[in-house]
C-alpha cells in the first residue's frame, strides 16, 4: 500500500493512507459515505419496487378480505422501509459532522 492522491481542496499530492491532507486539512470523502451512498443507490430502486409489488398485494388483499395473508409481506415492507429510514439518517447524520468540522456559519 504506497503511492500518494492529489487533495481535493488544495491539490497537493496526499498519503493514500493518510485520513486528512498534511497541508490544508481538508478531509476527503469517507469510505463510510460512499458505503452510504451505495446502499441508498441499491436500496431506493429496490423499495420502489417493493413499495409497488407490495402495495398491490396490500390492496388486493384488502379486496379480497385476506389480509391476514399479507401480514408479514407488509411486515417485511415496513422492515425495510425503517432501514432504509435509518441508512438515511446515518448517511446524513456524518455528512453534516464532517461540514460543522470544517465550520458553519450556525451557531
Ligand atoms: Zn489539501
Amino acid at each position: 500500500m504506497s503511492g500518494t492522491e492529489p487533495c481535493e481542496r488544495c491539490g497537493s499530492q496526499r498519503p493514500r493512507a493518510a485520513a486528512r491532507c498534511p497541508d490544508c486539512g481538508h478531509e476527503p470523502t469517507s469510505r463510510w459515505r460512499y458505503v452510504g451512498w451505495l446502499a441508498l443507490g441499491i436500496a431506493v430502486p429496490v423499495l420502489a419496487l417493493a413499495t409497488v409489488l407490495l402495495g398491490y398485494l396490500a390492496l388486493f388483499s384488502l379486496q379480497q378480505g385476506t389480509i391476514g395473508a399479507a401480514g408479514p409481506a407488509i411486515a417485511l415492507w415496513i422492515g425495510i422501509w425503517v432501514g432504509a429510514a435509518l441508512t438515511v439518517v446515518i448517511v446524513y447524520d456524518r455528512s453534516t459532522e464532517t461540514r460543522t468540522a470544517t465550520g458553519s456559519p450556525e451557531r
